[in-house]
């Protein structure tokens, strides 16, 4: 299967601006971004969405959403608060087939999501 953007910016193909990373995930800055903080954090592993995660993928998601809070500590947004983001399929407005967590911040958030 091809290669998606994420993959080449895990493999240094792409520059990035790499916020955190160890040997699971990798946490950059969203190229095109939706608050004033935007990050992606993605695993290393290329699991194409949410829905195509399995149980052997469960520590994998746990910690995927635990470096999520350690980054939005580390960047700052722990005591204003935050959102986690996982858009999956079409409607869910999933438009890179590769899991990532939005981490959005810097701003107050809209409730419903548009
Ligand atoms: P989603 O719509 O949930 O699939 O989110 C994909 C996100 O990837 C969007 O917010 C894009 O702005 C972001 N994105 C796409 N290409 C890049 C890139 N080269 N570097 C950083 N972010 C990217």
């Amino acid at each position: 299967m091809a290669q998606t953007i994420f993959e080449r910016l895990i493999d240094g193909e792409i520059p990035t601006e790499i916020v955190y990373q160890d040997d699971l995930v990798f946490a950059f800055r969203d190229i095109n971004p939706k608050a004033p903080i935007h990050i992606l954090i993605v695993p290393k592993k290329p699991i194409p969405r949410i829905a195509e995660s399995t149980l052997d993928d469960q520590f994998l998601l746990g910690h995927l959403l635990l470096k999520a809070a350690h980054v939005a500590k580390v960047i700052g947004l722990e005591g204003t608060g935050y959102r986690l983001v996982i858009n999956n399929g079409h409607d869910g407005g999933e438009t890179v087939p590769h899991l990532h967590c939005h981490i959005l911040g810097g701003r107050l958030m809209d409730w419903p999501p548009g």
